[in-house]
């Protein structure tokens, strides 16, 4: 049988997109090489302004509520609490095995243990060549996360992104997400809550030796009593910082989610952006309209990681000055951020004078201490 769309990779992205796909009408092929549930490593930190795109139920995969953060530095401590939960903790094998089923009760068919090796482009139609036999299809969509494979065949390259470790834990935190700076030279140490267990981790574009870091922090990098229960395991997460690092592919062959390098380069959130590439592309290919999918993602998602960027290179460079800022503006943006009530470009906009009265008053303060020092006063 000839399918209209195929979708490589059953992640957020993979699953939202195959949904949208069969919800239109469209017959549609959606494989992953893992059989579900599988486990995905991700912290599993999902915003609040997920919620409407997500189907009916997905809820089942929620651990904890995120109702408040903590920001470190070094040993001083802020925290900040909300009513509402502005985001959530889930459970990702839960979480990406409800999509899948949820694709397949929308229509899709779904091939589990079934791995993608390349396609041929036949001009009417894609040749799909996977461990599970040959597919014909008219669209091809990755969906496969970092190393897609679809996108290293339309000669795409990923050249950014953080390494991360991450490790299962225990540590007595309910209700909020505790995020630590000035550990690596850009990016953070964080602590989820999951139910009885939380979420250790640590991402970094810097050079840091990841384990020994991890090891540091667990032992003296919080106020919490840490103690881990699992074995460190490392995944890269891909991000854009610019149009260009972002992958849409080419004609009929369309990549969605981390296989576009849809994460932003300040959080690394890459959930939310994953489902709702996901759904564009469900969109504008049941149209037949690849091209209108990647001039939406440039409009409403491509400015978001943008700006996020711009943020991530001052508030990485300039640790000390983030954490105060975090304290008297940016802990709440974020809040209203993952809520969907401000975006990236609002806080960058409204936070760049505050951070440049926090950059005088720095520099005013080392000047004065120097001066002292050299006996002048
Ligand atoms: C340590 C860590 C912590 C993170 N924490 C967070 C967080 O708290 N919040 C957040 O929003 N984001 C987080 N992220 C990012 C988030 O996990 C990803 O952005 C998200 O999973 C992207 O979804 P996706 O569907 O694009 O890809 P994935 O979830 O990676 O799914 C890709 C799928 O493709 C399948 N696949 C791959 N190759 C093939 C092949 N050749 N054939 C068939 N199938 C294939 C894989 O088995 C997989 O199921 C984190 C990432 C890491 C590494």
């Amino acid at each position: 049988m000839k399918y209209d769309a195929v979708v490589i990779g059953a992640g957020p992205a993979g699953s939202s997109c195959a949904a949208e796909l069969a919800n239109r009408g469209m017959r549609v092929l959606l494989l992953d090489k893992k059989r579900f549930p599988r486990q995905k490593l991700c912290g599993g930190c999902v915003s609040s302004r997920i919620n409407p795109y997500l189907p009916k139920g997905w809820q089942v995969s929620i651990l904890n509520p995120v109702k408040g953060a903590i920001l470190g530095f070094k040993d001083i401590y802020e925290k900040r609490k909300v009513d509402i939960p502005v985001a959530w903790t889930v459970d990702r094998s839960l979480f990406d095995t409800f999509l899948l089923r949820e694709a397949e009760r929308k229509g899709a068919d779904v091939l589990e243990s079934a791995e993608f090796f390349f396609f041929e482009d036949n001009e009417s139609f894609f040749k799909v060549i996977t461990s599970a036999g040959v597919f014909k299809t008219d669209f091809l969509i990755g969906a496969d996360g970092f190393y897609t494979k679809v996108g290293r065949q339309l000669g795409y390259r990923r050249r950014q992104y953080f390494r991360s470790v991450e490790v299962e834990g225990e540590g007595n935190l309910k209700e909020e997400v505790f995020i630590k700076i000035g550990v690596v030279s850009r990016g953070y140490f964080w602590i989820f809550p999951k139910r009885d267990k939380v979420n250790i981790g640590i991402a970094t574009t810097g050079k840091e030796q990841l384990p020994e870091v991890l090891k540091e922090c667990v032992t003296n990098g919080s106020p919490f009593n840490l103690r881990r229960t699992g074995k460190p395991k490392s995944w890269p997460i891909p991000f854009s910082t610019k149009r260009e690092d972002i992958h849409l592919g080419k004609g009929k062959v369309v990549l969605v989610g981390d296989a576009a390098g849809l994460v932003d380069p300040l959080l690394g959130e890459g959930i939310y952006y994953a489902v709702r590439s996901g759904i564009l592309a469900g969109k504008f290919i049941a149209d037949g309209k690849p091209e209108e999918y990647r001039k939406a993602v440039l409009k409403e998602i491509a400015p978001e990681l943008i700006y996020a960027a711009k943020i991530a290179n001052l508030a990485y460079r300039f640790q000390e000055i983030a954490f105060r800022m975090g304290k008297s503006y940016a802990i709440e943006q974020f809040f209203h951020l993952l809520s969907g009530r401000e975006n990236f470009k609002s806080i960058y906009m409204k936070g760049l004078p505050l951070f440049f009265l926090y950059m005088l008053e720095s520099f005013a303060k080392k000047t004065a201490r120097s001066i002292f020092k050299q006996g002048r006063l």
